[in-house]
């Protein structure tokens, strides 16, 4: 088993010792993770010993994701945050979308209690709890979630609870989705950015090289 998460030993790669291994392992697992390529992440998280997250992580995704509520709370505070602020900020979005799913299942009484017991003792977002408290008297669930704007239940929506809580959270603990590509990207709209001869940004640039188009070309670069 991989050891958990360790700390950074300021360790680097790259000819410039900008790039911290601990951070380039844990993006180059997340990708193969995201590829699919699961037994290859699994296998490069063994013999690193770097995880992309701890188990603690893994779990409060798995209880957001199955909309086990309570537990992703008690997971939440598991998590090594201290910041009484970010917690209350992602124990308030998880308990919203309790509340919605307890209505959205005609529990009304659930979702009530939720709201005065869970809720609103955080002490946040007033006008979004009075919001809260007003779709309660939605007649039915479609009027409700037209009126939050909401998707409603299931796992779509938890999908983006979840995207929502990682915005949040401190990108150490959990790291923000789809990085690498994110950064390759970046890295490719640099270069197009500074070619002076570019022309079209239609087309896909090599990753194999740094990407400069020259005068004669005049024309869309590949
Ligand atoms: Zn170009």
């Amino acid at each position: 088993m991989a050891r958990d998460l360790p700390a950074n030993d300021g360790e680097t790669v790259g000819a410039q010792g900008q790039i911290r291994k601990v951070e380039f392992v844990r993006i180059i697992v997340q990708a193969l993770f995201a590829l699919g390529y699961h037994q290859a992440g699994a296998t490069l998280e063994e013999e690193s010993g770097i995880r992309l997250q701890s188990p603690v992580v893994t779990k409060f995704r798995e209880d957001v994701l199955a909309g086990r509520w309570d537990e992703s709370v008690a997971t939440l505070a598991k998590l090594g945050i201290s910041e009484e602020e970010i917690l209350k900020s992602a124990s308030f979005l998880i308990l919203q979308q309790k509340f919605v799913e307890s209505l959205e299942s005609g529990d009304t009484i659930g979702g009530l209690k939720t709201l005065r017991t869970e809720i609103t003792p955080l002490g946040i977002n007033i006008r979004r709890v009075h919001q809260l408290a007003s779709f309660t008297l939605c007649s039915s669930s479609e009027v409700l979630l037209e009126s939050v704007e909401w998707e409603g239940a299931g796992q779509d929506y938890r999908q983006r609870v979840l995207e929502e809580l990682q915005q949040l959270l401190p990108p150490s603990i959990m790291v923000p989705e789809k990085r690498l590509e994110h950064l390759v990207e970046q890295a490719l709209e640099v270069q197009r950015e500074s070619c002076l001869f570019h022309i079209s940004a239609d087309h896909a640039l090599s990753l194999y090289t740094d990407h400069r188009c020259t005068r004669k070309q005049r024309r869309p670069c590949k």
